[in-house]
């Protein structure tokens, strides 16, 4: 039962062949067995996912507001606040932070019926590509005990891949859904930017975090965003746009379909199992019926330079909030307001955060900023460009997801900028607004997954879930499970 999908376990609680009570304890327990080895979880919420199991259960029987995910074990990456859950974003600086109030997604997927069952580990504030960046532990890849899950939501990935969990939902501000579901082999959406609401969601860079779905399956994935997107007047940068039914066009298949072929995202360094298996990917679409074409990106090379002036920028900026004085870690101290400021965030925020606060603070300042911060900001309008030119020749962009499979732990965590790098094919999505996603299309001789990116227009994730969809149907990677 736990490598159920969400459809699956739907089912089975429809017709009473399960109770949600039932799944919820076969999680717990799951969690119990695995989670030492896999660490995904950084609380997990027993008492609670419990009594909303029996709510839901309530729901079923009554036939009342039943939605595809009422009764549905789910958990959340820990930097959605949840009412009265611990939520620490993994920094110590939030480390006994309880928030008063619910994230929007979260509100939505309870309101949906679904049963949070925890909050599950990543990078400290999103920053990373390994969940290495966590403060309490890293998290290990369930195909492989000694690599990393990917991040910055390795620990949702993790336990998506690992069974402790029917789905999760994470964040993506340069990759971070993407790159952790193409390391676990499951299914990972970053919707449109403004799709679903960040009302609640600790903010890292806000002109480029969204929050999406990791899942077993495509059609887990458009129940998910079908539960989470849609206007929030909480958030003032969500879309007003309609949204349709994620779930309704899946099995429309590829005839017809332009996909286009980057030249500059198969480049040299990648791992040439990676290059085989996305290209057979591509192979497997256009014997649907699918029409390839080339396309160019030209300024893809400047992404990640762009990204790391703009993220950093706006995470200095995000993470002045947190001083001592409204909520968490306070250290005590001698000297003047001033002085505890400055001891809080000594002793609350690890390296990689203190080094992403001092680039950005660095390229916003007087005498940096045209040079910096207002050229990223014009380059990224060129890389968007790019996008928008591109999408008149083709309707989805196939990549792959990242240059290697799941690295080893410890491999890249003393050289920031090799870990950088792991995020070259996914940044420039965040950074034009479009929506992309990870599916899983192979495994490598040692037995890692590697993830195919699909990229699509603004607002048309229907269009990307339709092919994943079709590539998942004909080729089954996805029902692949590691060995723990
Ligand atoms: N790995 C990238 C970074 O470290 C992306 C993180 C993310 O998407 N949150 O910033």
């Amino acid at each position: 039962m736990i490598f159920e999908t969400i459809h699956g376990l739907s089912k089975k609680l429809a017709a009473k062949e399960l109770s949600a009570f039932e799944a919820t304890k076969a999680y717990l327990n799951r969690i119990e067995t695995v989670d030492k080895k896999v660490r995904a979880f950084i609380t997990v919420s027993h008492e609670d996912a419990l009594k909303a199991a029996v709510e839901a259960d309530k729901r079923l029987s009554d036939g009342d507001r039943v939605t595809p995910l009422t009764g549905v074990p789910v958990a959340v990456k820990d930097i959605f606040c949840t009412s009265g859950i611990r939520t620490t974003c993994a920094s110590k600086i939030l480390e006994n932070f309880v928030p008063p109030f619910d994230a929007t997604v979260v509100k939505r997927l309870k309101d949906a019926g679904a049963v949070i069952l925890g909050k599950n580990n990543m990078d400290e504030f999103a920053m990373g590509s390994s969940t290495e960046n966590s403060a309490f532990f890293p998290t290990s890849n369930p195909w492989s005990l000694d690599r990393v899950p990917g991040g910055s939501s390795g620990g949702s990935a993790a336990a998506v891949a690992a069974g402790e969990c029917a789905a999760s939902v994470g964040t993506d501000t340069g990759g971070s859904i993407r790159q952790p579901a193409g390391c676990c082999g499951v299914v990972g959406l970053k919707p449109t930017y403004g799709r679903v609401s960040r009302f609640g969601m600790i903010a890292f860079a806000s002109s480029l975090d969204q929050a999406g779905p990791i899942t077993r399956d495509v059609t887990d994935s458009a129940i998910i965003l079908n539960a989470i997107s849609g206007r929030d007047d909480l958030d003032s940068t969500s879309l007003k746009e309609d949204k349709p039914d994620f779930t309704a066009g899946l099995a429309s298949g590829v005839r017809g379909l332009r996909i286009g072929i980057p030249k500059e995202y198969f480049i040299e360094g990648m791992d040439p199992e990676v290059e085989a298996a996305v290209r057979a990917a591509i192979d497997e679409l256009k014997k649907q019926g699918a029409q390839i074409v080339d396309i160019t990106l030209p300024h893809t090379e400047y992404a990640v330079s762009v990204y790391y002036l703009v993220a950093t920028a706006e995470a200095s900026s995000n993470l002045a909030r947190f001083d001592g004085v409204k909520y968490g870690l306070r250290t005590e101290s001698e000297g003047n307001l001033l002085d505890m400021y400055k001891r809080t965030r000594d002793a609350g925020f690890g390296p990689e955060v203190k080094r992403r606060i001092m680039l950005g603070t660095y390229s916003l300042s007087s005498g940096y900023y045209d040079a910096y911060y207002k050229k990223a900001s014009q380059v990224r309008t060129l890389i968007t460009n790019d996008f928008d030119a591109a999408f008149k020749s083709c309707d989805v962009i196939a990549t792959p997801t990242a240059p290697t499979a799941a690295f080893k732990r410890g491999e890249k965590v003393k050289d920031p900028l090799t870990m950088y790098l792991s995020d070259i094919f996914t940044i420039s999505c965040n950074l034009a607004g479009i929506p992309g996603l990870s599916i899983p299309c192979g495994l490598t001789k040692d037995g890692l997954p590697i993830g195919l990116q699909l990229l699509g227009r603004r607002l048309d994730e229907a269009t990307l879930l339709k092919a994943a969809f079709a590539y998942e149907q004909a080729t089954g990677w996805h029902k692949k499970r590691p060995q723990i």
